[in-house]
């Protein structure tokens, strides 16, 4: 009996996203994951990077882990785009033939993904949150499934290569080691102007005041449905504000339109890695908890000791948010004897 699995493919790939000359984060996160698929493969692991001047950023990802970086660079792909990042991917994997590729769940990352999928006919496991090889060496890719409350474990067998995306936050930073040291392979794909669908007029950065600030935040203080009305929200700003991060929510909150939906954290909203998670007035649903669970310190104020967050909480109050959350302010104020921001370390553990 012939095998169900195609032969011929090698290595683990992540696309390398690049964003104004630096390397996204999730493009990072996920080097410091398919670095450790690759070596439970004993395979190499390669990025592409496709842009404009990006040279200097294949150092970098070599840097974090990559063995090698091929490299395309031309003035058309100085944005994402698309049909041209589309040929890229498309034509380097028909020539090198990779075993499984990677894409970080940005929304390049999930458009380049969903458009090649079918353009190669391969099939893509979105949204990861989890990676493993099986036993018999397929990509164990884990996403969550029926609304976050089990685990959805998808191998693709029989086309290759094998492609997930994997969301932002989910996987710790690979630590950025200077003397790695790798290939850098130039490749020429040729982009005319028949693969140019849409193009770039101008690019606008979202003013300051629109950005969420929740995705990289040291420090969160999230609200939920407890608080009750949103201008209660400012006992958490000042709360945030003392502690020196920044005020996040979970999806109540944001349904009802007191908050935003840029902080939203959990399944369908964000996910998050902050140093100090304090959860005030969130019962704790698997959906919220999918977004925030690996938070270095988790606090918890609820006045329900049952709360299910209490049980992933390092630190639990149960008590009404309206007592709690100003007497902890006047203690942090009085502690410090004024509103300087808190000393913690600078990245989750
Ligand atoms: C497909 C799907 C995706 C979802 N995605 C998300 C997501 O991304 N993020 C998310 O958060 N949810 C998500 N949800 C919703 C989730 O299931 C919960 O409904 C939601 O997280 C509950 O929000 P909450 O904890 O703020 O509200 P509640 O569950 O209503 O909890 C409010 C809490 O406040 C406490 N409380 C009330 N008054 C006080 C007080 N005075 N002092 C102290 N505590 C008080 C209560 O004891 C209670 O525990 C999703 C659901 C589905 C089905």
């Amino acid at each position: 009996m012939t095998s169900a699995v195609p032969e011929g493919h090698e290595g683990v790939w992540v696309f390398v996203e690049a964003r104004r000359g630096t390397l996204r984060d999730v493009s990072v996160q996920l080097i410091g994951e398919a670095r450790r698929i690759a070596d439970r493969k004993g395979t190499v692991l390669s990025g592409v990077l496709p842009g404009w001047g990006v040279e200097g950023l294949a150092q970098q990802a070599i840097e974090y882990g990559l063995d090698r970086v091929y490299l395309v660079e031309d003035p058309r792909l100085e944005t994402y785009t698309s049909r041209p990042y589309t040929k890229v991917m498309a034509t380097l994997i028909r020539k090198h033939r990779p075993e499984i590729v990677l894409f970080g769940a940005s929304k390049n990352g999930r458009d380049l993904g969903g458009r090649l999928h079918a353009v190669i006919d391969t099939g893509l496991a979105a949204d990861c949150v989890r990676f493993d090889v099986t036993p018999e060496g397929y990509l164990d890719m884990i996403r969550p499934a029926f609304g976050g409350r089990s685990l959805a474990h998808i191998h693709c067998e029989k086309h290759r290569p094998q492609m997930a995306s994997a969301r932002q936050n989910v996987f710790r930073p690979p630590l950025r080691d200077p003397r790695r040291t790798g290939e850098v392979v130039q490749e020429d794909v040729e982009i005319t102007d028949t693969d140019v669908d849409t193009r770039v007029v101008k690019f606008v950065e979202t003013p300051k005041h629109d950005v969420s600030k929740i995705d990289d935040a040291r420090i969160l203080v999230a609200g939920g449905a407890g608080l009750g009305d949103p201008k209660n929200f400012v006992l958490l700003e000042d709360l945030a504000r003392v502690l020196g991060g920044e005020v996040a929510a979970s999806r109540k909150p944001v349904d009802a339109g007191w908050m935003p939906k840029a902080v939203q954290v959990g399944q369908t909203g964000k996910t998050v890695r902050p140093v100090l998670y304090v959860a005030v007035g969130i019962s704790g649903a698997v959906q919220h908890l999918a977004g925030m669970q690996e938070s270095g310190r988790i606090v918890a104020i609820n006045s329900d000791p049952k709360a299910a967050i209490f049980e992933i909480a390092d630190y639990g109050i149960v008590g009404d948010l309206f007592q709690v959350v100003p007497e902890l302010i006047r203690r942090l104020r009085a502690a410090r004897g004024a509103e300087a921001p808190a000393e913690l370390p600078a990245a989750a553990p």
